[in-house]
């Protein structure tokens, strides 16, 4: 089985080299993969990326590329939009014309935020960003091509390489004797190797079983806010490395007004995961497993 990937240096795509590697022959792109003759991954030019993938004719293209900078992308709306949505459709027709399964990621930024209840996949999408928008128009474009497709919809993604969340509370709790973190926004926090591991059972089982091709959200169990995430992180650090000199007294709950954004954010992230469960017969560990494994790594 051939597959190709797509922004193999993210978060999720890093983690997709890996987990993928054992289902065959992977070909990895990054949007620098870009010269007169090698296949283009560059989404911003998505006439290159159609000929790349009908020249590799992969049996699986997975798309882990995206425009993630949620506030950068309000002042940059058509880049935004071509990356976001005109990328993935035309990845979508180039996989639907050579009958490859897409795998596409999405978020839940497509939803408004209301209410408290978790997110099913065939809730109404009413985005509050220009993020959000191009990521819903990306997965409509894939859902209208006609391709056998996996969208995962997720939240809050971390990854050990990187910058990420905990690392930034970690170095302003040895800065600041007090932190002002973010209590009104809920959600979980997961892990880029949870989803890779996730995608690749998926592919498997859907390659095997087209019917199980569809949208389902992927996150890790539970439910916590940015400041609830946080304190884990700082309570989780002091017992892994109790030589870590914090000047931090206090992780303050504050509202999202405390840090006005270029975007607008979702207050209620939550996403029911019910049916990715059920039709892969997958679990899915609780969010505070992956950070503290995740802690354990970086510290
Ligand atoms: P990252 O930002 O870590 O990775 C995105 C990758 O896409 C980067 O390697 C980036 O490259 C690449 N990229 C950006 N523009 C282009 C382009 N024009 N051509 C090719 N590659 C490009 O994101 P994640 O791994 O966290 O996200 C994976 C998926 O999950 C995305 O679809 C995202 O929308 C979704 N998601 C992410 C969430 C999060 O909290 N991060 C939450 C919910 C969903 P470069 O580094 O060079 O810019």
């Amino acid at each position: 089985m051939k597959m190709l990937l797509l922004g193999k240096n993210g978060q999720v795509g890093w983690e997709l080299q890996r987990s993928l590697a054992p289902l065959g022959e992977l070909v990895a792109l990054d949007r620098h993969s870009t010269d007169d003759h090698g296949p283009s991954g560059d989404l911003a030019q998505p006439e290159r990326l159609r000929d790349a993938v009908l020249r590799l004719r992969p049996d699986v293209i997975v798309n882990a590329a995206a425009h993630t900078a949620v506030d950068r992308a309000e002042s940059e709306p058509e880049l935004a939009h071509t990356v976001n949505a005109v990328a993935a459709g035309v990845l979508a027709e180039a996989a639907n014309a050579i009958g490859a399964l897409l795998v596409h990621y999405s978020t839940d930024y497509v939803f408004d935020g209301s209410g408290r209840a978790p997110w099913q996949e065939d809730a109404p999408t009413a985005p509050l960003s220009v993020y959000g928008t191009t990521k819903r128009d990306g997965e409509n474009l894939v859902r209208a091509s006609g391709a056998r497709h996996l969208v995962f919809r997720t939240s809050w993604v971390y990854a050990a390489r990187g910058g990420n969340f905990a690392r930034t509370m970690l170095r302003l709790a040895q800065e600041r004797e007090r932190l002002t973190v973010i209590d009104d926004q809920w959600g979980a926090p997961t892990g880029a190797d949870l989803i890779a591991d996730v995608t690749a059972h998926a592919i498997r089982q859907t390659l095997r079983d087209t019917a199980l091709a569809g949208t389902y959200h992927l996150a890790a169990a539970g439910e916590t806010t940015w400041n609830g995430y946080a304190r884990f992180v700082l309570d989780t650090a002091r017992l892994l490395k109790p030589d870590l000199a914090f000047k931090a007294q206090e992780v303050a709950p504050v509202p999202t007004s405390a840090f006005p954004s270029p975007a607008r954010r979702p207050q209620n992230s939550r996403l029911d995961t019910r049916r990715l469960r059920h039709d892969f017969g997958l679990t899915l560990p609780d969010w505070q497993t992956g950070v503290r494994r995740m802690l354990a790594e970086i510290l």
